[in-house]
């Protein structure tokens, strides 16, 4: 399949210092959805905004569609209008001196390329359904509620059908419930349109649910590209784990490693078998990182079975948080289940080796 979007060692330097985006690569085949993710100051608006042509990038390659828009080295620079992009942003962009109506048909009559010629009204008719908007065509723009003004702005991006549809934190102005009801419907309606989209979020749901895959950035840099559930399962960074929500770190020494297979020492807590990215070696400070809800209380499984102490419980009603301490070292669990089955004290604990994640400790943190 061709890339709707191609991005080759992209890089943005707003002054001296680090670059905001440094030497990001990627792709997007036509059709998919991919969203970038990560902390605020990581770089994934500028990325957005070097692909719209509002920034001008300070070097690599960006091509939409084959064609080559931003290449600072052959002083080649596209301007947005003539990228064949749509744009929907945090703020609603609207003209509302409009009806929803003349908002959505704006762009069909005033740009270069209208969407291919057909009926206008045919089009905006059937963009409006498409965004549930179907009985507000004639309603003034101003009397509609936030996330009703958002399908406006979407309807208005994809009524030309741009080969590439760029979202920045779309759903960030609106409340709560509107914002997880839009976004189920807005990956409805992209994958119904076929639609391309590259989409930024510092919101891990957001990315899960619309995502076809996922980059996480950091600091300018691109940590991983993959399906959501890769990104859940299989992290590649202890960053990655982190952030999308591994909230365990065990740290040890690796003993071994065999493949992606390690085994570390955890001190006093043992040994642990674990799943690993990373390229260590024996005699490396690790950390393992583990979610909550991999934790198995109460079962002594083939591989990873311990002792530990309930500490703490916090019963949340539709699951239960304990405290668990083992060798020294704390770890969360979470248990889903309306019934909270562990007392305090004594408990087996089973870590399945698939779950624990072990990454080089860069730091100081590791046990001697
Ligand atoms: P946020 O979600 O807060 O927008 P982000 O991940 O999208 O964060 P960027 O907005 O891309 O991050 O910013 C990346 C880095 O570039 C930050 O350190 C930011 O301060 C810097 N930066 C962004 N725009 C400019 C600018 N116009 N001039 C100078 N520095 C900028």
């Amino acid at each position: 399949m061709s890339s709707a979007l191609l991005i080759e060692n992209l890089v943005k330097r707003f002054a001296a210092g680090k670059p905001a985006v440094d030497g990001v690569n990627f792709d997007v085949p036509a059709g998919e959805i991919v969203v970038l993710l990560g902390p605020s100051g990581c770089g994934k608006t500028t990325t957005l905004r070097c692909v719209a042509g509002l920034e001008h990038p300070t070097g690599g390659r960006i091509s939409i569609g084959g064609r080559v828009v931003s290449e600072p080295e052959r002083n080649l620079l596209v301007s947005p209008r003539e990228r064949d992009i749509g744009m929907v942003f945090q703020s609603y962009a609207v003209w509302p001196h409009m009806t929803v109506k003349q908002n959505v048909a704006y762009p069909l009559k005033h740009r270069r390329n209208g969407g291919g010629g057909g009926d206008v009204d045919t089009k905006v008719r059937e963009t409006l359904e498409l965004v549930g908007l179907g009985d507000y065509a004639e309603r003034p723009v101003t009397s509609l509620s936030g996330g009703q003004m958002q399908r406006v702005a979407l309807a208005r991006s994809l009524v030309y059908r741009p080969q590439l549809l760029l979202l920045d934190e779309p759903l960030s102005n609106l409340d709560a419930k509107l914002r997880l009801r839009l976004r189920d419907e807005l990956r409805r309606i992209l994958k119904q349109t076929g639609m391309t989209g590259l989409y930024v979020t510092h919101d891990q749901a957001e990315a899960v649910v619309l995502g076809d895959r996922i980059g996480v950035m950091r600091d300018g840099k691109l940590l991983q590209m993959a399906p959501p559930g890769e990104i859940y399962n299989r992290p590649a960074d202890s960053f990655v784990a982190n952030f999308t929500g591994a909230a365990n770190v065990l740290l040890g020494k690796v003993l071994e490693r065999k493949g992606e297979r390690a085994t570390i020492d955890l001190g006093a807590a043992g040994r642990i078998e674990a799943w690993t990215p990373q390229p260590l070696q024996a005699g490396d400070k690790a950390r393992v990182a583990l979610r909550a809800e991999n934790i198995r209380l109460g079962e002594r499984g083939p591989t990873n079975a311990f002792t530990g102490r309930v500490v703490e419980r916090r019963y949340q009603g539709m699951q239960t948080v304990y405290d668990v301490e083992f060798g020294g070292q704390k770890l969360e669990v979470l248990e889903l289940g309306t019934a909270a089955r562990h007392q305090d004290g004594e408990v087996a604990l089973t870590l399945p080796p698939d779950t624990c994640w072990a990454y080089r400790d860069e730091g100081q943190s590791a046990i001697d």
